[in-house]
């Protein structure tokens, strides 16, 4: 009955079944949940556009995948300067100069870098092997212990001498009084928020939400030709080698009769003393009025049955695990597994578009 069905109406769903659309393939989409969007979802609460499943800032570097999103909705100039609470201290993040300038009574980048190598020179760090020493050799000391390691060891729930040292090369590290999060070249948030720049992909398109593909297919074996699966890869296989870890997050929303709780739209708390990783005040993404406010806590824990997977753990014994599924995917002729779930990997949203748009033109 139809060409492809695809599985999941998040970025990578929604993308594939709007190119495949076009392409004159019949296409079904379905949502185990009651709405569209995925991850990048965002619903209205007191008029402010609340991003439900975490905050979620467009950033990319990829011209053709900007022109892309930008078809769907007009972005707004936010950008992300998240600031960092350690204990009674505030520092600006990423990391550059008015967090050394601040942290150590500094002005010039060159004091800066004499400071980071004084902290590590008895370390002779020259690989690193892991997270901890990865940020030891980029920041010192004093950064690693104030800003990165009750951070990480909350989010990630592992020490971080077991942590994969390219989780730290995501943040920059700049010798320049430079506040921007991201070094990418085009960032913002789509004014109307996200579900309505996922709803223009889909107009035309059959989609079914409240819909788990595992009964769906038992009920209707013969549906499609091809099948595009976005949720968790080791899911489709009924987790025949064993689960594959995830960590998940937990979010505690409040509505607050209060016009501006944090003055910020992230706020990241690093010591380990707070049991939350940040907290998200939702109205300053789009630079909304108005005397309440959304803020949201994040609590990171691990994934288990039920709860929702966020962040894949790439360490040694998950990409084992996951190559043995990758090779069971391979033998599937009629399925095309994606997205962040599919592929298990830390995706972006501007990757996962990318590998979309790849994705419809190496099938089509
Ligand atoms: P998803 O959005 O997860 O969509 C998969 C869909 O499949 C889901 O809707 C799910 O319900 C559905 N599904 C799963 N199993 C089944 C089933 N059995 N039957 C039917 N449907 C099923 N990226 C950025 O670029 N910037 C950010 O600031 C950013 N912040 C993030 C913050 C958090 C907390 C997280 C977790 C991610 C963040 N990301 C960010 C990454 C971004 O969310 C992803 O790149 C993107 O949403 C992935 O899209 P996707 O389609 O692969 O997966
Ligand atoms: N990180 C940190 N301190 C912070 C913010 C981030 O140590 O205040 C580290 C942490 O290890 C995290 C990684 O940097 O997992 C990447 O952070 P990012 O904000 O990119 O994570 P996201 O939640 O967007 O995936």
């Amino acid at each position: 009955m139809y060409d492809y069905l695809i599985v999941g109406a998040g970025l990578f769903g929604a993308v594939f079944a709007h190119e495949a659309t076009k392409k004159g393939k019949k296409c079904l989409l379905i949502d185990k949940r009651s709405h569209i969007g995925g991850n990048v979802y965002t619903e209205d609460v007191e008029g402010i556009h609340v991003h439900k499943y975490g905050a979620h800032i467009f950033h990319t570097s990829n011209k053709k995948v900007w022109n892309y999103v930008n078809q769907f909705t007009e972005f707004n100039n936010y950008v992300n300067q998240p600031v960092a609470v350690y204990k009674d201290e505030l520092y600006n993040l990423p990391f550059n100069m008015n967090t050394f300038s601040k942290m150590w009574g500094i002005k010039t980048p060159q004091e800066a870098k004499d400071m980071i190598a004084s902290q590590i020179a008895d370390l002779d760090i020259e690989e690193p092997k892991n997270l901890e020493e990865q940020a030891l050799k980029l920041a010192g000391r004093d950064v690693y212990e104030k800003l990165i390691k009750g951070y990480t060891e909350k989010q990630w729930g592992r020490p971080c001498s077991e942590l994969p040292s390219f989780i730290i090369k995501r943040l920059p590290l700049r010798f320049r009084y430079d506040n921007n999060y991201f070094n990418d070249r085009y960032q913002g948030i789509p004014i109307d928020g996200y579900t309505a720049m996922v709803e223009k992909m889909l107009e035309g398109i059959e989609v079914r939400t409240n819909t788990d593909y595992f009964r769906f297919i038992r009920e209707n074996p013969n549906i499609a030709n091809k099948t595009v699966y976005t949720g968790m890869i080791d899911e489709f296989f009924d987790f025949c080698y064993g689960h594959l870890q995830y960590r998940s997050v937990r979010f505690e929303s409040e509505v607050l009769d209060c016009e501006n709780y944090q003055g910020n739209a992230v706020v990241n708390y690093t010591d380990c003393e707070v049991p939350y990783t940040r907290i998200i005040e939702h109205k300053h993404f789009a630079f909304q009025e108005g005397s309440k406010t959304v803020i949201s806590r994040e609590y990171s824990e691990e994934w288990k049955p039920g709860a929702e997977p966020y962040y894949p753990i790439n360490d040694d014994k998950n990409t084992v695990l996951l190559q043995k599924y990758m090779e069971l995917a391979a033998k599937q002729e009629n399925v095309i597994f994606g997205g962040r779930l599919g592929l298990y990997r830390y995706y972006d949203m501007d990757k996962v578009i990318e590998a979309a748009l790849d994705c419809v033109e190496k099938q089509i």
